[in-house]
């Protein structure tokens, strides 16, 4: 990378700030206070989904979640590497929104909550994986696709059994889960191609494996009974042709993506190939976790390599997707961690100073890139909520989520099509 810049490393003002203004109230983190208008009105309820217009078919989709990135994060990573007039691949995406991210008890989503929302469409509290109050599922795009017959693949730098794949093809009320969550990958037959770490959570530590499973099973055998390929290495996965193929390439987390000889980019190929035989069309979602890792630690480098890693994937699938009609490509976070924020630096060079507010997640909006059929109904001010409802409608799916009442030009579009079914 012969771009990489040093970060000039400062204390920030925004800490010093807060600092001097601590609120005596033992629920609130140090450093901080709270704020309420005298003159505030709660608005209840569910948002209204607001349509600019009726829905196009989609019959693709590359959904990539980049977790724990805000605009700043992006913002800081694109003049490091390329100055501030450079553009990474998602910000030459056509379509910008912004997305609310906040769960349904906190202003401050986890990555849980976050991907259900997400994948489902349902707020839901943190730590939750894509079930109700009451634990039982609810449908998440992927599972859907499935059920229209698509192809269906996640990607993670993570392990497949984290938070946020996890909300995609898992469904357990604790995030902390994940031998169960492991054990519904498996038994709902829902992913065709699943990449990433987390092989402990498939195996039992019988017969000189390693895993963390107590049942003594090993589900990776078990999918293999049942016609999946299951890879050990990046060189097997691009020896094989089969359409339905796992690979979990670490026992946890996956290496870090500096010491990796392959990036996201090329595990995005890996699976494009695959799910794009299936003439009815493929979801594929793609997740760069350690950007958030990095966030929490408030690591500079480790944040801006993972995301540099993670924009490989963008290009890829941006490729995948220009001179074709058909397929809707979204990059979205799921929310912010650290409170990053760009405090001072020369226009005309690739130095930043920067600082953290604190080592956790924030409650700030994320961006919203995307291209292809339906991305103009992304472009607004919207919800995490939202995305899977209109990637639904672009499938003819009409009541995918929770019942939302629907705003806007294409509202009566959406009603006509209702009554049709
Ligand atoms: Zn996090």
């Amino acid at each position: 990378m012969k771009n990489r810049r040093r970060f000039l490393v400062t204390v920030s003002l925004l800490i010093a700030c807060s600092i001097l203004a601590v609120q005596p109230l033992a629920t609130i983190a140090a450093g901080f206070e709270t704020f309420e208008l005298p003159i505030a009105e709660f608005e209840p309820g569910m948002p209204s989904l607001y349509l600019r217009g009726p829905v196009e078919p989609a019959k693709n989709v590359i959904l990539l979640i980049s977790d724990g990135t805000g605009i700043n994060h992006r913002t800081l990573v694109r003049i490091a590497s390329g100055g501030a007039n450079s553009k990474l691949p998602s910000e030459r995406l056509f379509e910008v929104g912004l997305a609310n991210t906040h769960s349904l008890d906190s202003l401050v989503t986890d990555s849980a909550a976050s991907a259900t929302q997400i994948a489902t469409g349902n707020w839901v509290p943190n730590r939750t994986i894509s079930v109700n109050a009451d634990g039982e599922p609810l449908q998440t795009i992927l599972e859907l696709a499935k059920t229209l017959g698509k192809s269906t693949g996640i990607i993670t730098t993570d392990r497949v059994t984290g938070a946020t794949p996890a909300g995609f093809a898992g469904h357990v009320p604790d995030r902390d889960m994940k031998n169960e969550i492991a054990q519904i990958i498996l038994e709902n037959d829902s992913v065709d191609v699943l990449i990433g770490g987390g092989k402990k959570n498939f195996q039992s530590p019988v017969a000189g494996k390693k895993g963390d499973r107590t049942d003594g099973r090993d589900l990776l055998e078990e999918a293999a009974e049942r016609g999946v390929t299951i890879c050990n290495s990046i060189y097997e996965l691009r020896a094989d042709d089969s359409p339905r193929t796992w690979a979990l390439l670490s026992s946890g987390s996956m290496t870090a993506a500096v010491k990796r000889n392959y990036t996201l980019g090329d595990l995005t190929s890996e699976a494009l190939r695959r799910l794009s035989q299936n003439p009815e069309g493929f979801f594929l979602m793609v997740e760069g976790d350690q950007i958030d890792g990095g966030g929490h630690d408030n690591d500079i480098w480790r944040m801006a390599l993972e995301l540099l890693d993670f924009e490989t994937a963008v290009e890829v699938a941006t490729e995948f997707a220009e001179n074709r009609d058909d397929t809707l490509v979204i990059v979205v976070s799921d929310h912010e961690t650290g409170g990053l924020a760009i405090t001072n630096g020369q226009a005309q060079s690739t130095e930043v100073e920067y600082g953290w507010i604190h080592g956790g997640h924030t409650g700030t909006p994320v961006a919203i890139y995307s291209s292809g059929p339906n991305s103009f109904l992304l472009g607004g001010h919207i919800y995490l909520a939202d995305i899977s409802k209109i990637i639904a409608f672009g499938w003819d799916i009409y009541d995918f989520g929770p019942d939302r009442a629907v705003e806007g030009p294409g509202a009566k579009w959406l009603l006509s099509k209702q009554n049709q079914q």
